[in-house]
């Protein structure tokens, strides 16, 4: 007798999933994956910031058994709008550690910014799988946080698009035989744009991205291109390369996602249309694949795919980016740290956006590249590139 998936003996037994960061941009495009395939997911933990009402919803839906909200003055918010449910609910950021520290199989990490650093950390620790789209904290944190993955048996699954697009034809048994990866980026909203356009950009303009959908301070991160700097860091830390052998290549299609160069001068490269729920559901599904929702991809549509060189002279950020990753010690540290806070500098319009990279580079010309040997180095570096980086001007 033929056995099907639906047979009760055989039918494999529901993923357990947190989801960190589930009100944002990468959470709520993971959540939209787990409604479609309700019987094969079971909700343990979901946390926003502050958007209790879209927290609840999500937590009512997918009954979770645990929602949590970043921001302790959002506590009895969330208690009213889960009132009659049998739903948890915390607040605090002790409170969303402890979401991670949930028995979730697989977790997601999508907390913007250092924010994730020690959460993330706490799912790892319990050998959980994490699929990782928070770059930060491999490039805050990427030595420690790879230590502790390997400690503990936690499995790391790259969610950003340009490193699930390597993880999927990265050939690991035989990683001395790869001779670069190449990184493709948009280019962003401003990729043709002269200087003195970028200095006067508003943030209205440079979170407008034109293949991408995502949060603010991502957006921002690509319009300046940090985000395919943090991108360079994010890929040493993850794949068995050296700094030498990452490349970055301007593509503005966003179609191929990333390339692999053998030592044959074989390339092989990952493609598909720009929507992160693609690269979400390899991670959710991985070793296996699952259906995603994302427009199929027709290059006979889309009739020439485009590249260049990127401009390190008009976007800085990628050359600082790279700087820090030679220099090593604290400097991604704070390279990320400076990065956030100039970011948000420029959202609450109180810097340009082109100070954002200027003062990055004063705050790593300031702060000695010093060494870092556990997490509390690192929340040093981090806490003082942010008192720095709020003060200079
Ligand atoms: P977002 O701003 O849309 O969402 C961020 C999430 O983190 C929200 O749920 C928010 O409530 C939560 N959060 C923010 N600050 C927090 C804090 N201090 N404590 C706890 N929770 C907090 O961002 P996003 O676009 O979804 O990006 C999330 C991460 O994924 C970022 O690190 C980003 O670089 C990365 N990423 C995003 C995309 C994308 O397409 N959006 C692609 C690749 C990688
Ligand atoms: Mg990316």
């Amino acid at each position: 007798m033929a056995v099907t998936a639906t047979d009760p003996i055989t039918a494999p037994a529901p993923k357990s999933v947190s989801i960190l960061g589930s009100t944002g941009s990468v959470g709520c495009s993971t959540i939209d994956l787990i409604r479609r395939q309700p019987a094969d997911f079971h909700v343990e933990a979901l946390t926003g910031n502050s958007n209790v009402d879209l927290l609840a919803r999500q937590a009512r839906e997918l009954n979770a058994k645990l929602a949590v909200v970043a921001d302790p003055e959002r506590y009895g918010a969330l208690k009213d709008a889960l009132a009659g449910t049998d739903i948890a609910v915390a607040a605090g950021p002790e409170a969303v550690v402890e979401a991670a520290s949930r028995p979730a199989e697989w977790v997601m990490a999508a907390i913007v910014g250092a924010a994730g650093l020690a959460p993330t950390l706490e799912a790892v620790k319990r050998g959980a799988t994490v699929g990782l789209a928070n770059k930060e904290c491999l490039v805050s944190a990427g030595d420690i946080f790879i230590r502790e993955i390997e400690r503990h048996g936690a499995t790391l699954l790259p969610v950003d698009s340009e490193h699930s697009a390597i993880f999927q034809v990265f050939e690991f048994d035989q990683a001395d035989k790869v001779s670069k990866i190449i990184l493709t980026a948009s280019g962003g909203p401003f990729r043709t744009a002269s200087k003195a356009d970028m200095a006067k950009v508003t943030p209205e303009q440079a979170v407008a991205h034109p293949n991408w959908d995502m949060g603010a301070k991502i957006s921002i991160d690509s319009a300046t291109m940090m985000n395919k700097g943090l991108e360079l860091i994010e890929a040493f830390h993850l794949f068995p390369v050296s700094e030498s052998q990452i490349e970055i290549l301007v593509h503005p299609q966003s179609i191929i996602h990333s390339l692999v160069e053998y030592v044959d001068a074989s390339v092989l490269a990952q493609l598909g249309t720009p929507d992160m729920r693609t690269p979400i559901a390899y991670a959710l599904a991985w070793p296996s694949r699952m259906p995603a929702p994302s427009p199929k991809l027709s290059l006979a549509e889309i009739g020439s795919l485009t590249f260049e060189p990127p401009d390190l002279e008009r976007f800085p950020a990628l050359r600082l980016a790279r700087e820090a990753l030679r220099a090593g010690g604290a400097a991604p540290t704070v390279l990320n740290a400076a990065n956030e806070i100039a970011v948000a500098r420029f959202l609450a319009g109180d810097i340009g956006f082109l100070d954002i990279p200027r003062l990055v580079e004063a705050v790593l010309d300031e702060i000695p590249a010093s060494e870092i040997s556990t997490l509390d180095d690192v929340l040093d570096a981090d806490a003082e590139a942010r008192r720095v980086t709020r003060l200079i001007s």
